[in-house]
């Protein structure tokens, strides 16, 4: 089992998430961010850091392509460990999920 990124994250990288994680499984593109399956244990600190509620676990969404996208991606990019500054118009678009019940 493990923890996933969902679109939520996309514009957003508020990575409160990552100062959390003990194992350092994030990983990111100029958009958002991924979890690696193989390293994630399953800890459940990063889900309450995340103001967009932007990760979930794998349990609760399977048979989507979001989890196969998750291990992919987080192959292929590098491991982002610290937090960084949002990215412009985060604070917004975060918002905008709040008020349409997306968060
Ligand atoms: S805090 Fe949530 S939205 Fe922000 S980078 Fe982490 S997972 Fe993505
Ligand atoms: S559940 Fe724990 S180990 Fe997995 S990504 Fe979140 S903080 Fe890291």
């Amino acid at each position: 089992m493990t923890h996933i990124v969902t679109e939520n994250c996309s514009s957003c990288r508020f990575t409160d998430c990552v100062s959390v994680c003990p194992v350092n499984c994030f990983h990111g593109d100029a958009d958002r961010l991924y979890i690696d399956p193989d390293l994630c244990i399953d800890c459940g600190a990063c889900i309450p850091k995340c103001p967009v509620g932007a990760i979930v676990e794998d349990i609760d969404i399977l048979g989507s392509p979001l989890i196969e996208l998750n291990a992919e991606q987080a192959a292929l990019l590098p491991v982002i460990k610290a937090k960084q500054s949002p990215l412009p118009g985060a604070d917004a678009r975060r918002d905008t999920l709040i008020s349409e019940g997306l968060v």
